[in-house]
């Protein structure tokens, strides 16, 4: 098994394997789980952490945003929606 990186959660700063977290990427004046470089923060896949850090704007200063995207909701939106399914997903890994 390869060594899997340890990545602390922006809003409740817990630590886990990066594999199991959500990245979120600075991208274009808002931010992308999909850009494929640049400035990173990391999320639990759970709806707390991802409420947490749009509410509170944690990934403003995390990302070193200048300002607030014009997506923002959209974006979260868009979290809530990649955190639910990974938990669809890693629901059917547990049973096998
Ligand atoms: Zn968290």
């Amino acid at each position: 098994m390869s060594h899997i990186p340890i990545r602390t959660c922006v809003a409740c700063r817990t630590k886990r394997p990066a594999t199991e977290m959500l990245r979120v990427r600075k991208w274009e004046g808002s931010i992308s789980t999909e850009a494929p470089g640049g400035r990173g923060a990391w999320l639990c896949p759970n709806e707390e952490c991802i409420e947490q850090a749009f509410r509170k704007r944690l990934l403003v200063r995390a990302l070193r945003l200048e300002s607030m995207p014009p997506d923002w909701e959209q974006c979260m939106a868009r979290l809530l929606q990649e955190a639910y399914e990974r938990h669809a997903e890693s629901g059917t890994e547990e049973d096998r």
